[in-house]
């Protein structure tokens, strides 16, 4: 079993421009740049800004908090156009959508990772993603029992983490 908190942010959004972006970012934008030629569509710096920061978030990124660190970065994209990219992103595979229980809809990037199911604390919105090969195996057979061949799955276990469950003052303080 692999447990991956979530991943680290790859660059500083803090001052745009003056960091190349991580490779992630790099590779999610040559992708695109691809993806929308082909589509003729245009390039545009408004986009980039937008993946350049949901990399450097790291995983599992609300779209209301991409808009506010897009709109610190750059006040002239509006939040239309982040709603509007990452739904672009999901189309052409770079980001995949998450919705939890809170109703927000959540980004992180395709890029290079396998299938995870994940954890979510209900006191802090702490998400920890999780693999597990015999939770795996068991929902494949418990499909089949049912006549089922699964295509896809989603798996959410809610519940507080140990710092909620500590009882720690800071937790709040490390919602991802
Ligand atoms: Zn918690
Ligand atoms: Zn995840």
């Amino acid at each position: 079993m692999r447990i991956v908190i979530n991943m680290p942010p790859r660059r500083k959004t803090d001052q745009p421009g003056e960091e190349a972006p991580g490779e992630g970012a790099d590779a999610a934008l040559a992708r695109l740049g691809h993806w929308l030629e082909e589509r003729g569509l245009k390039h545009s710096r408004q986009r980039d800004v937008i993946v350049e920061t949901f990399y450097a978030m790291g995983g599992h990124v609300p779209v209301d908090g991409l808009v506010a660190r897009v709109r610190a970065l750059d006040a002239r994209v509006s939040a239309a156009t982040v709603y509007r990219t990452m739904k672009l992103l999901a189309e052409c595979g770079i980001a995949v959508p998450r919705r939890f229980e809170d109703g927000q809809t959540r980004y992180e990037p395709a890029s290079g990772r396998s299938h995870h199911d994940h954890l979510i604390c209900t006191g802090c919105g702490r998400i920890v993603e999780f693999e597990n090969e015999k939770i795996e195996e068991l929902q494949i057979r418990v499909a089949r029992s049912h006549g089922f061949e699964v295509d896809s799955h989603k798996l959410e276990l809610y519940g507080r983490c140990e710092r909620c469950r500590r009882g720690d003052a800071g937790a709040r303080d490390a919602r991802s």
